[in-house]
Protein backbone atom coordinates (compact mmCIF):
# COMPACT_ATOMS: atom_id res chain seq x y z
CA UNK A 1 0.00 0.00 0.00
CA UNK A 2 1.59 3.04 -0.74
CA UNK A 3 2.39 5.53 2.33
CA UNK A 4 -0.14 7.32 4.22
CA UNK A 5 1.16 10.68 4.96
CA UNK A 6 -0.37 11.12 8.68
CA UNK A 7 -0.52 15.16 8.28
CA UNK A 8 -2.05 16.98 5.48
CA UNK A 9 0.61 17.89 3.08
CA UNK A 10 -0.81 20.88 1.49
CA UNK A 11 2.36 22.23 0.31
CA UNK A 12 2.97 19.18 -1.81
CA UNK A 13 -0.29 20.07 -3.65
CA UNK A 14 -0.46 21.79 -6.83
CA UNK A 15 -3.96 23.33 -5.10
CA UNK A 16 -2.76 25.44 -2.27
CA UNK A 17 -4.74 26.03 0.52
CA UNK A 18 -7.55 29.07 0.75
CA UNK A 19 -7.04 31.26 3.38
CA UNK A 20 -10.52 32.15 3.49
CA UNK A 21 -14.14 30.55 3.72
CA UNK A 22 -17.20 31.36 1.01
CA UNK A 23 -16.42 30.50 -2.76
CA UNK A 24 -13.57 28.80 -3.17
CA UNK A 25 -13.89 28.26 -7.10
CA UNK A 26 -11.87 31.07 -8.23
CA UNK A 27 -8.72 29.57 -6.35
CA UNK A 28 -8.79 26.08 -8.23
CA UNK A 29 -5.99 26.01 -11.08
CA UNK A 30 -7.37 26.09 -14.92
CA UNK A 31 -7.07 22.45 -16.34
CA UNK A 32 -8.37 21.22 -19.73
CA UNK A 33 -10.19 17.70 -19.58
CA UNK A 34 -11.33 15.36 -17.24
CA UNK A 35 -13.46 12.14 -17.30
CA UNK A 36 -15.33 9.73 -15.74
CA UNK A 37 -14.90 6.37 -17.05
CA UNK A 38 -17.49 3.95 -15.22
CA UNK A 39 -17.25 0.23 -16.49
CA UNK A 40 -21.09 -1.08 -17.45
CA UNK A 41 -21.23 -3.80 -14.68
CA UNK A 42 -23.73 -2.19 -13.39
CA UNK A 43 -25.87 0.84 -12.39
CA UNK A 44 -24.31 3.83 -10.13
CA UNK A 45 -24.25 3.07 -6.40
CA UNK A 46 -23.08 5.46 -4.10
CA UNK A 47 -19.64 4.95 -4.28
CA UNK A 48 -19.68 5.40 -7.81
CA UNK A 49 -21.72 8.50 -7.67
CA UNK A 50 -18.87 9.73 -5.61
CA UNK A 51 -16.09 9.12 -8.35
CA UNK A 52 -18.67 11.02 -10.33
CA UNK A 53 -19.46 13.94 -8.39
CA UNK A 54 -15.90 14.68 -7.67
CA UNK A 55 -14.47 14.04 -11.17
CA UNK A 56 -17.49 16.57 -12.47
CA UNK A 57 -16.70 19.00 -9.75
CA UNK A 58 -12.92 18.98 -10.04
CA UNK A 59 -13.36 19.45 -13.77
CA UNK A 60 -15.67 21.99 -13.80
CA UNK A 61 -14.33 24.38 -10.93
CA UNK A 62 -11.10 24.41 -13.25
CA UNK A 63 -12.81 25.72 -16.36
CA UNK A 64 -12.12 21.81 -18.13
CA UNK A 65 -14.20 19.80 -20.03
CA UNK A 66 -15.88 16.46 -18.24
CA UNK A 67 -15.77 13.70 -20.37
CA UNK A 68 -17.49 10.20 -19.93
CA UNK A 69 -16.05 7.43 -21.53
CA UNK A 70 -17.92 3.67 -21.26
CA UNK A 71 -15.07 1.45 -20.49
CA UNK A 72 -16.70 -1.75 -22.19
CA UNK A 73 -13.89 -3.95 -23.14
CA UNK A 74 -14.66 -6.41 -20.97
CA UNK A 75 -17.64 -8.40 -22.26
CA UNK A 76 -17.73 -11.00 -19.23
CA UNK A 77 -18.27 -8.84 -16.62
CA UNK A 78 -20.76 -6.39 -18.67
CA UNK A 79 -24.22 -6.39 -17.52
CA UNK A 80 -27.00 -6.33 -20.23
CA UNK A 81 -28.39 -2.14 -20.21
CA UNK A 82 -25.80 -0.94 -17.49
CA UNK A 83 -24.39 1.64 -19.94
CA UNK A 84 -27.94 3.18 -20.37
CA UNK A 85 -29.10 3.27 -16.70
CA UNK A 86 -25.37 4.57 -15.68
CA UNK A 87 -26.26 7.40 -18.27
CA UNK A 88 -29.75 8.33 -17.59
CA UNK A 89 -28.50 8.33 -13.90
CA UNK A 90 -25.69 10.89 -14.70
CA UNK A 91 -28.65 12.83 -16.25
CA UNK A 92 -30.87 12.63 -13.70
CA UNK A 93 -28.15 13.69 -10.99
CA UNK A 94 -27.56 16.80 -12.87
CA UNK A 95 -24.00 15.36 -14.08
CA UNK A 96 -24.29 16.73 -17.85
CA UNK A 97 -21.13 15.87 -19.93
CA UNK A 98 -19.08 17.39 -22.38
CA UNK A 99 -19.16 16.14 -26.07
CA UNK A 100 -20.01 13.05 -27.05
CA UNK A 101 -19.84 9.95 -24.55
CA UNK A 102 -16.67 7.45 -25.56
CA UNK A 103 -16.97 4.18 -26.00
CA UNK A 104 -13.89 2.25 -25.25
CA UNK A 105 -13.89 -1.03 -27.02
CA UNK A 106 -13.96 1.37 -30.67
CA UNK A 107 -10.54 1.91 -29.64
CA UNK A 108 -9.00 -1.85 -29.52
CA UNK A 109 -7.63 -1.28 -33.06
CA UNK A 110 -5.64 1.74 -31.58
CA UNK A 111 -4.97 -0.43 -28.42
CA UNK A 112 -3.48 -3.23 -30.77
CA UNK A 113 -1.73 -0.74 -33.00
CA UNK A 114 0.07 0.59 -29.03
CA UNK A 115 0.82 -3.37 -28.70
CA UNK A 116 2.80 -3.77 -31.85
CA UNK A 117 4.66 -0.86 -31.17
CA UNK A 118 6.00 -1.56 -27.69
CA UNK A 119 6.45 -5.30 -28.79
CA UNK A 120 8.85 -4.22 -31.53
CA UNK A 121 10.71 -2.30 -28.97
CA UNK A 122 11.14 -5.20 -26.72
CA UNK A 123 9.22 -3.65 -23.78
CA UNK A 124 6.59 -6.97 -23.78
CA UNK A 125 6.78 -10.88 -23.24
CA UNK A 126 4.44 -13.79 -23.33
CA UNK A 127 3.65 -15.33 -20.31
CA UNK A 128 2.36 -18.50 -19.64
CA UNK A 129 1.41 -18.88 -16.20
CA UNK A 130 -1.45 -19.71 -14.08
CA UNK A 131 -2.76 -17.45 -10.91
CA UNK A 132 -2.07 -20.58 -8.55
CA UNK A 133 1.44 -20.77 -10.12
CA UNK A 134 2.21 -17.00 -9.32
CA UNK A 135 0.15 -17.54 -6.00
CA UNK A 136 2.59 -20.06 -5.07
CA UNK A 137 6.05 -18.79 -5.92
CA UNK A 138 5.38 -15.67 -4.65
CA UNK A 139 4.52 -14.26 -1.00
CA UNK A 140 3.18 -10.76 -1.71
CA UNK A 141 0.89 -11.97 -4.30
CA UNK A 142 3.21 -10.02 -6.91
CA UNK A 143 4.44 -11.19 -10.27
CA UNK A 144 8.02 -12.42 -9.90
CA UNK A 145 8.60 -11.65 -13.55
CA UNK A 146 9.53 -14.86 -14.34
CA UNK A 147 8.89 -15.64 -18.25
CA UNK A 148 10.95 -12.77 -18.95
CA UNK A 149 13.38 -14.22 -20.22
CA UNK A 150 11.81 -17.05 -21.85
CA UNK A 151 11.03 -15.69 -24.94
CA UNK A 152 8.04 -17.31 -25.25
CA UNK A 153 5.87 -17.09 -28.04
CA UNK A 154 3.03 -14.73 -27.97
CA UNK A 155 0.60 -16.72 -30.17
CA UNK A 156 -2.62 -18.76 -28.09
CA UNK A 157 -2.95 -18.39 -24.92
CA UNK A 158 -0.66 -16.82 -22.98
CA UNK A 159 -0.21 -13.14 -21.23
CA UNK A 160 1.28 -9.97 -22.60
CA UNK A 161 3.68 -8.19 -19.90
CA UNK A 162 5.23 -5.37 -20.02
CA UNK A 163 8.86 -5.56 -18.89
CA UNK A 164 9.26 -2.73 -15.65
CA UNK A 165 11.33 0.31 -15.58
CA UNK A 166 13.69 2.03 -12.94
CA UNK A 167 11.87 4.74 -11.71
CA UNK A 168 10.57 4.40 -8.24
CA UNK A 169 7.25 5.37 -9.22
CA UNK A 170 6.26 8.31 -6.27
CA UNK A 171 4.04 11.03 -7.38
CA UNK A 172 2.18 13.67 -5.48
CA UNK A 173 -1.32 12.62 -5.37
CA UNK A 174 -3.44 16.40 -5.57
CA UNK A 175 -5.50 14.69 -2.30
CA UNK A 176 -3.69 12.41 -1.24
CA UNK A 177 -0.15 14.28 -0.79
CA UNK A 178 2.78 12.61 -1.45
CA UNK A 179 2.23 8.51 -2.74
CA UNK A 180 5.35 6.17 -2.34
CA UNK A 181 6.14 2.64 -3.65
CA UNK A 182 8.15 1.02 -3.17
CA UNK A 183 10.42 -0.30 -5.86
CA UNK A 184 10.68 -4.22 -4.68
CA UNK A 185 7.03 -4.48 -4.07
CA UNK A 186 6.08 -1.90 -6.97
CA UNK A 187 8.49 -3.06 -9.81
CA UNK A 188 6.94 -5.64 -11.11
CA UNK A 189 6.11 -6.11 -14.57
CA UNK A 190 2.38 -6.09 -15.47
CA UNK A 191 -0.14 -7.35 -17.55
CA UNK A 192 -1.26 -5.41 -20.57
CA UNK A 193 -3.24 -8.15 -22.75
CA UNK A 194 -4.96 -10.93 -20.71
CA UNK A 195 -4.40 -14.78 -21.35
CA UNK A 196 -8.09 -14.25 -22.61
CA UNK A 197 -7.24 -12.17 -25.36
CA UNK A 198 -8.61 -9.22 -23.48
CA UNK A 199 -6.88 -5.54 -23.43
CA UNK A 200 -6.09 -5.13 -19.91
CA UNK A 201 -7.34 -2.06 -18.36
CA UNK A 202 -3.89 -0.34 -17.36
CA UNK A 203 -2.94 0.06 -20.90
CA UNK A 204 -6.89 0.84 -21.99
CA UNK A 205 -6.76 3.55 -19.28
CA UNK A 206 -3.88 5.07 -20.32
CA UNK A 207 -3.88 5.24 -23.67
CA UNK A 208 -7.79 6.37 -23.92
CA UNK A 209 -6.35 9.55 -21.35
CA UNK A 210 -3.75 10.25 -23.76
CA UNK A 211 -5.76 9.97 -26.96
CA UNK A 212 -8.48 12.22 -25.11
CA UNK A 213 -5.95 14.65 -23.84
CA UNK A 214 -6.55 13.91 -20.09
CA UNK A 215 -4.93 16.43 -18.00
CA UNK A 216 -6.46 15.12 -14.37
CA UNK A 217 -7.38 11.95 -13.28
CA UNK A 218 -9.71 12.36 -10.62
CA UNK A 219 -11.24 8.43 -9.50
CA UNK A 220 -10.94 6.45 -6.06
CA UNK A 221 -8.04 5.61 -4.06
CA UNK A 222 -8.76 1.84 -4.46
CA UNK A 223 -7.20 2.56 -8.39
CA UNK A 224 -3.82 4.52 -5.82
CA UNK A 225 -1.99 0.98 -6.51
CA UNK A 226 -2.67 0.87 -10.32
CA UNK A 227 -1.16 4.79 -10.36
CA UNK A 228 2.65 3.28 -10.18
CA UNK A 229 1.83 0.98 -13.16
CA UNK A 230 0.10 3.98 -15.46
CA UNK A 231 2.79 6.03 -14.76
CA UNK A 232 5.60 3.20 -16.38
CA UNK A 233 2.86 3.61 -19.31
CA UNK A 234 3.07 7.05 -19.61
CA UNK A 235 6.73 6.22 -19.66
CA UNK A 236 7.13 4.21 -22.14
CA UNK A 237 4.97 6.26 -24.97
CA UNK A 238 7.01 9.06 -24.01
CA UNK A 239 3.84 10.97 -22.77
CA UNK A 240 3.13 13.26 -19.88
CA UNK A 241 1.16 12.07 -17.04
CA UNK A 242 -1.84 13.68 -15.92
CA UNK A 243 -2.24 15.22 -12.43
CA UNK A 244 -3.81 12.83 -10.21
CA UNK A 245 -6.61 12.76 -7.50
CA UNK A 246 -7.51 9.93 -5.78
CA UNK A 247 -10.89 10.81 -3.76
CA UNK A 248 -11.74 8.31 -0.88
CA UNK A 249 -13.76 5.54 -1.13
CA UNK A 250 -17.07 4.49 0.90
CA UNK A 251 -16.59 1.68 2.49
CA UNK A 252 -19.41 -0.33 4.42
CA UNK A 253 -19.82 -1.72 8.15
CA UNK A 254 -17.91 -4.79 7.24
CA UNK A 255 -14.58 -2.63 5.85
CA UNK A 256 -15.52 -3.59 2.19
CA UNK A 257 -15.59 -0.94 -0.47
CA UNK A 258 -18.95 -0.20 -1.76
CA UNK A 259 -19.09 -1.74 -5.63
CA UNK A 260 -21.16 -3.82 -7.60
CA UNK A 261 -18.73 -6.66 -6.99
CA UNK A 262 -20.55 -6.64 -3.24
CA UNK A 263 -24.18 -5.45 -4.16
CA UNK A 264 -23.94 -1.64 -3.21
CA UNK A 265 -27.71 -0.69 -3.89
CA UNK A 266 -28.00 1.27 -7.23
CA UNK A 267 -28.45 4.99 -7.14
CA UNK A 268 -32.35 6.03 -7.72
CA UNK A 269 -33.34 9.19 -9.30
CA UNK A 270 -36.39 9.69 -6.52
CA UNK A 271 -33.41 10.34 -3.82
CA UNK A 272 -31.38 12.34 -6.44
CA UNK A 273 -31.18 15.47 -4.25
CA UNK A 274 -30.53 13.51 -1.02
CA UNK A 275 -28.03 11.74 -2.46
CA UNK A 276 -26.24 14.57 -3.82
CA UNK A 277 -26.06 16.47 -0.77
CA UNK A 278 -24.96 13.31 1.22
CA UNK A 279 -22.37 12.69 -1.65
CA UNK A 280 -21.30 16.57 -1.23
CA UNK A 281 -20.71 16.14 2.45
CA UNK A 282 -18.67 12.35 1.82
CA UNK A 283 -15.98 15.11 0.03
CA UNK A 284 -16.21 17.10 2.95
CA UNK A 285 -18.11 20.34 1.37
CA UNK A 286 -20.25 22.06 3.63
CA UNK A 287 -23.03 21.17 2.30
CA UNK A 288 -26.39 22.51 4.45
CA UNK A 289 -28.47 19.53 4.93
CA UNK A 290 -31.26 22.15 4.02
CA UNK A 291 -30.08 21.87 0.04
CA UNK A 292 -31.37 17.84 -0.06
CA UNK A 293 -35.22 19.48 -0.18
CA UNK A 294 -33.72 21.75 -3.66
CA UNK A 295 -33.74 20.38 -7.02
CA UNK A 296 -30.79 18.60 -8.37
CA UNK A 297 -29.70 21.67 -10.67
CA UNK A 298 -29.84 24.09 -7.58
CA UNK A 299 -27.80 21.67 -5.54
CA UNK A 300 -25.39 21.13 -8.89
CA UNK A 301 -25.18 25.47 -8.70
CA UNK A 302 -24.36 25.44 -5.05
CA UNK A 303 -21.30 23.21 -5.33
CA UNK A 304 -20.36 24.81 -8.43
CA UNK A 305 -20.30 27.91 -6.47
CA UNK A 306 -18.96 26.11 -3.14
CA UNK A 307 -16.53 23.36 -4.21
CA UNK A 308 -13.08 23.13 -2.57
CA UNK A 309 -10.74 20.79 -3.51
CA UNK A 310 -8.77 21.28 -0.53
CA UNK A 311 -11.65 20.61 1.62
CA UNK A 312 -11.82 16.49 0.43
CA UNK A 313 -10.68 14.46 3.39
CA UNK A 314 -7.32 13.52 3.10
CA UNK A 315 -8.40 9.86 3.66
CA UNK A 316 -8.09 6.74 1.17
CA UNK A 317 -11.37 5.48 2.85
CA UNK A 318 -14.44 6.66 4.90
CA UNK A 319 -17.08 4.37 6.59
CA UNK A 320 -20.45 5.32 4.52
CA UNK A 321 -23.79 3.52 6.04
CA UNK A 322 -26.87 4.05 4.67
N1 LIG B 1 -13.33 1.83 -15.25
C1 LIG B 1 -12.75 1.95 -13.95
C2 LIG B 1 -13.78 1.58 -12.90
O1 LIG B 1 -14.97 1.59 -13.18
C3 LIG B 1 -12.24 3.34 -13.63
C4 LIG B 1 -11.00 3.66 -14.35
C5 LIG B 1 -10.31 4.94 -13.91
O2 LIG B 1 -10.98 5.87 -13.46
O3 LIG B 1 -9.10 5.00 -14.06
O4 LIG B 1 -13.39 1.28 -11.79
Amino acid sequence: MPKQPEDKQQDSRTHQPHEFGGALSTSQINLIRGRFAPSPSGPLHFGSLIAAVGSFLIAKTCNAEWQVRIEDIDPPREIEGATDTILRQLEAFGLHWDGPVIYQSESIPRFQHILAELQSNDLLYACNCTRKKVNAISDNGRYPNICSTKDLSFDGEVAWKLRHGQADYSFVDQIQGACHFANDLYREDFTVKRKDGLMAYQLAVVVDDIDAGIDHVVRGSDLLDSTPRQLRLYEVLGKEPPLWYHLPVAINQDGNKLSKQNHAEAITEHQASQLLVQALQFLGQKAPAELQHENVESIIDWALEYFSIQKIPQKQQIPYFD
